[in-house]
């Protein structure tokens, strides 16, 4: 299962249903990034906000682990063309159409070129001509006739196509025409909700099925239900198995023989200096790429599911969200490693939480005693391809066979250095808009970062576990407090991470500059009242959790202690926090209040509150909020960059060691995959 980055952590994590989790930033708090080199923001395309994820602490893994991580990579990327051809049947000879341009622009006239480029960057955001998110044909600014002269001088360029001159070139572009422009022609990608006429299967757009119905597909008895393509030749109804056969020769090659056989090249080389454990893993998924066989796939997922290797990869025929049946796998890589400083970090904190519930500022019969917080996952990612980038979920808990979780658990991962860098592209540019002043403008870029990654970890580990409900509550407050609940329990969590930023203890636990984080993040929880708004630009009411929390905190405080105000400067409004201690206090109290109110299950209590302070939205703040977000390009859906491991070589040309290379170039990166995984591209 995937968990999507649109919103915060706290809901991915409620979402993955992890037994026992915290978690920590990928950039440690306790260090301080260069904030030069720190871009996290890279251009906008369409809109995705591309942003770069960064791999810190890669140089801490042994060379051997680096190694896997390099072969991993590379495993995963060379499998990630079957994504493209997942999509749509005609996806890769338009991604060869295109990085054909792309690479050899000599002589197009620049503003079709720059066109063909603004789509291409959306075609390799999506891998393919339809939005993931809304499963939406999309089509170019460019006409027929640009795309042509473009091609055909590309072609003169010594672009290959996989057309030997220009007439079959010709040929190539008038298949692709309908495909490219007509947004009637396979309209849509996974339909489960069919017009009348059609059925799922022929209503969908991708590339499954070919010329087969629902009632034909579900006729066949499928053997190969994850990892196959039903299509209809000869009037016969097959399953296309995805496989690349075995040396023997006994299971014969089926669709994507050859790239699948590049990916199970790249898993050998990794089993060579992979730990003992993950190397039997390895080996059992080489051995389902190459006989495709159901028993295969659940061996390696059982050996995956128990390995506990520093490196890991998610990598196969995965989730099931492209199929309108479920069915059918898209082809995904997540190369990661434990993040063990943070790791470290939060233990510390889990070990302090009977301290932090001591000293919390709500009544003694709410406090809670054993405190056992719960421990998660933090993974930072390396690599990812097919159905996990540019498009990246936040978390993932896998696998996804029901009988295998039941039996030997699950593993869940919170790909947190990518769902940072999301927070940072949006949090540079929201602080640089909504900061009310130069001070907090410098606070914000010095130490914004960390004080989310602390605040984030206390929100998880101290917050969501904390307090006790009365003896007289039979049963879970979520009843009592029904539609309210998750709002309460995000703003407690919030409050309980703002109440703690000025603690002693932090110090204990290495945290420096404890006085500006506590500024920083207060001076960020009053800007984001404003910034939510722009998530809410029609009506006048704020619907979601965490931004009713976040509302209500902050109009609480407004109005109760006058340590926030509003004010206007050249006609835009900021809220500015005027009194650090006052607001320390006022959380305190609504702190003390919300726990109350959870403890006892205090229906109209929570209503109260959240309806006065957390619900209405002022209309005019938004519709100026809208406008300046807009104006800056604050970004609302990310696509990521991924980084590159790159092989180091000894004398002898032997691979001994990999290093991360940040781009902070999409295109560079998506034109790397090709040449890596497409023979079309010349070398650089
Ligand atoms: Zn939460």
């Amino acid at each position: 299962m995937h968990n999507p980055l649109n919103r915060t952590i706290s809901q991915v994590l409620s979402a993955v249903a992890i037994l026992a989790m915290a978690f920590f930033g990928a950039a440690p708090v306790l260090a301080q990034q260069p904030a030069a080199e720190r871009r996290y923001l890279i251009e906008q395309v369409g809109p995705y906000a591309v942003v770069q994820y960064y791999v810190d602490g890669f140089e801490k893994l042994t060379p051997e682990q680096r190694v896997v991580a390099y072969y991993l990579a590379e495993a995963g990327i060379a499998g990630d063309p079957i994504y493209y051809d997942q999509i749509s049947r005609y996806g890769l000879e338009l991604k060869q159409l295109l990085e054909g341009i792309w690479t050899h622009p000599q002589g197009i006239d620049a503003a079709a070129l720059e066109k063909i480029h603004r789509y291409t960057k959306l075609f390799w955001v999506n891998h393919g001509n339809y939005h993931l998110d809304s499963s939406r044909k999309f089509v170019p600014e460019f006409t027929p006739a640009e795309l042509r002269t473009a091609a055909q001088r590309a072609l003169k360029n010594g672009a290959n196509f996989g057309a030997k001159d220009s007439k079959a070139l010709e040929a190539k572009l008038k298949r692709l025409d309908q495909p490219i422009f007509d947004p009637n022609y396979r309209p849509a990608l996974t339909v489960k909700i069919p017009p009348a006429g059609q059925d799922i299967v022929t209503a969908s757009g991708n590339n499954l099925y070919e010329n087969v119905t629902l009632a034909e597909v579900e006729k066949v008895q499928g053997t190969h239900g994850l990892n196959s393509r039903v299509a209809k030749r000869g009037g016969k109804v097959i399953e296309e198995v995805w496989r690349a056969g075995t040396p023997d020769r006994k299971v014969a090659p089926g669709r994507y023989a050859a790239t699948i056989r590049r990916i199970v090249a790249n898993l050998e080389k990794a089993t060579e200096v992979a730990e003992p454990e993950q190397a039997d893993a390895l080996r059992k998924l080489i051995r389902f790429y190459q006989t495709g066989e159901k028993s295969d796939w659940y061996t390696y997922n059982i050996a995956w599911v128990k390995a506990a290797s520093t490196v890991d990869a998610i990598n196969g025929f995965i989730e099931q969200y492209l199929d309108p049946r479920s069915e059918k796998g898209a082809y995904e890589s997540v190369v990661s490693f434990v993040d063990f400083e943070q790791t470290k970090l939060m233990r510390d904190f889990a070990a302090h939480a009977q301290y932090f519930e001591s000293r919390a500022p709500w009544r003694e019969e709410f406090k809670k005693q054993n405190v056992q917080p719960p421990v998660a996952n933090v993974v930072t990612v390396v690599s990812e391809a097919g159905e996990t980038g540019p498009l990246s979920p936040a978390g993932i808990n896998l696998p996804n066979e029901q009988d295998i979780r039941q039996k030997y658990g699950t593993k869940s991962v919170l790909l947190f250095n990518v769902s940072a860098a999301f927070a940072g592209a949006t949090g540079e540019k929201a602080a640089e808009e909504f900061s009310a002043g130069e001070e907090e403008k410098a606070r914000a870029r010095k130490y914004r970062p960390r004080a989310r990654n602390l605040l984030v970890a206390m929100h998880e580990v101290l917050g969501h576990g904390s307090g006790k409900v009365s003896e007289k509550l039979s049963g879970d407050p979520r009843a009592y407090l029904k539609e309210y609940y998750s709002t309460l329990e995000e703003a407690r969590a919030d409050l309980v991470a703002l109440w703690n930023f000025t603690d002693p203890r932090l110090a204990a636990l290495g945290v420096a500059d404890q006085e500006e984080l506590m500024r920083a993040a207060y001076d960020a929880e009053a800007r984001q009242a404003l910034v939510i708004l722009n998530r809410y630009r029609q009506g006048d009411q704020v619907m979601e959790d965490h931004d009713r929390g976040t509302q209500m905190i902050v109009h609480y405080l407004m109005d109760r202690f006058g340590c926030i105000e509003a004010i206007t400067r050249e006609a835009n409004v900021y809220l500015r926090v005027t009194d650090y201690a006052k607001m320390h206090q006022g959380v305190g109290e609504l702190l003390a209040e919300l726990m109350r109110i959870k403890a006892e299950g205090d229906y109209n209590g929570i209503k109260k509150l959240i309806d006065t302070y957390g619900v209405k939205l002022n209309p005019a703040w938004r519709d100026q909020v809208v406008e300046r977000a807009t104006r800056i390009g604050l970004p609302t859906r990310a696509a990521f960059v991924s980084p590159l491991v790159e092989p180091v070589r000894d004398a002898d040309g032997k691979i001994v060691d990999a290093r991360v290379v940040h781009t902070q170039d999409f295109a560079a990166v998506m034109l790397t995959y090709s040449r890596k995984s497409l023979g079309y591209l010349p070398a650089r």
